[in-house]
């Protein structure tokens, strides 16, 4: 049997078929079209599917079953998305849709939880049971993998581990709370402080380097800025990399977790938040369960989504 991974994105959406050893076999990229609602984003889900059973000649009875990984919140018990901030759609029975046009079984899970389950199941988690997936870009999401299986709560929305407070009264999360991890280590938080950088001081790097205009500050400059040896934008990644190390030690100290599998853009310049969150590590977090934490970057990269998507699909046979 072959199962099929759906990466619905808010631009992009990324189907793949994948055999039994979940091995990427044959993949289809269509352009979501959000702006044009909800049955045409439905639509180019269907085309999606077909894409890569035409293209791969796998019938459509030799499919187990979809997986489909989507922003959320939604309610991956019931199949339902409630709302996203990308897609123009508001309580949509996905599941129940696909199932219906396909014909096949499907299962629905929030984009982060599924990405920890492509993780843990074919990335940088595949020799661990206990795991936690953290993605820092321009939010800070995750997913908790506890026993191989994944942390869902009672309507699948749990493990949302951005939003943890870390600094109460802080800076304003996207959420609407203060000083949620989000708000204080993500590339947003890092653009933040350095617009607050550039507002103290007209004439350092970080001035030079967006002529000044507050606009053009994001965290990819301000690390540019840091490997240059401007001092505030170092000091911005150490205060990212301090926080950031608070939530890993809360995590650590409640799941007593294996791994800590760190994606996202931000993460490419971890060398810049490492000393920093390695010293927060240590004082945050209990000596005994440290000792037997490894962090490590994950694997998957681009394709941790669709991936993701596939272990969703492949939960009967992988543990859930
Ligand atoms: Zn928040």
């Amino acid at each position: 049997m072959y199962y099929l991974g759906v990466d619905l994105g808010g631009t992009k959406i990324l189907t793949a078929l994948a055999d039994e050893e979940g091995n990427l076999l044959e993949r289809s990229n269509v352009e979501t079209e959000a702006a044009k609602g909800r049955e045409v984003i439905i639509k180019n889900i269907l085309h999606s599917i077909d894409n890569v059973l035409d293209n791969s000649g796998v019938n459509r009875s030799e499919i187990a079953k979809i997986g489909i990984g989507s922003p959320g919140p939604l309610n991956s018990k019931t199949g339902v998305i409630y709302e996203t901030a990308n897609l123009p759609w508001k309580n949509v029975p996905l599941t129940d849709i696909i199932q219906e046009k396909t014909g096949l079984p499907a299962n629905l899970e929030n984009d982060a939880n599924a990405a920890a389950r492509g993780e843990k199941w074919f990335g940088a988690g595949r020799d661990v049971d206990h795991m936690i997936y953290v993605t820092v870009s321009t939010g800070i999401g995750g997913g908790i993998i506890i026993d191989r299986s994944i942390l869902q709560g009672k309507e699948g929305a749990g493990g949302e581990i951005g939003h943890m407070i870390i600094n109460p009264g802080g800076p304003t999360c996207g959420c609407g709370n203060s000083g949620c991890m989000e708000a204080m280590a993500s590339g947003t938080a890092i653009a933040r402080m350095g617009r607050e950088a550039l507002a103290e001081d007209k004439n350092g790097i970080i001035a030079e380097m967006s002529g000044s205009d507050p606009e053009k500050i994001d965290a990819i400059l301000i690390a540019n800025a840091a490997k240059k040896g401007d001092q505030k934008a170092q000091e911005i990644y150490n205060t990212a990399g301090y926080y950031l190390g608070i939530g890993m030690a809360n995590l650590i100290n409640i799941f007593n977790t294996e791994k800590i599998v760190f994606g996202g853009g931000v993460m490419k310049d971890h060398d810049l938040l490492n000393d920093s969150f390695m010293e927060s590590l240590q004082e945050n977090a209990l000596q005994t369960s440290l000792k037997q934490v490894e962090i490590c970057n994950a694997e998957l990269k681009g394709d941790v989504g669709v991936q993701g998507a596939v272990a969703v699909a492949m939960e009967d046979i992988l543990g859930k």
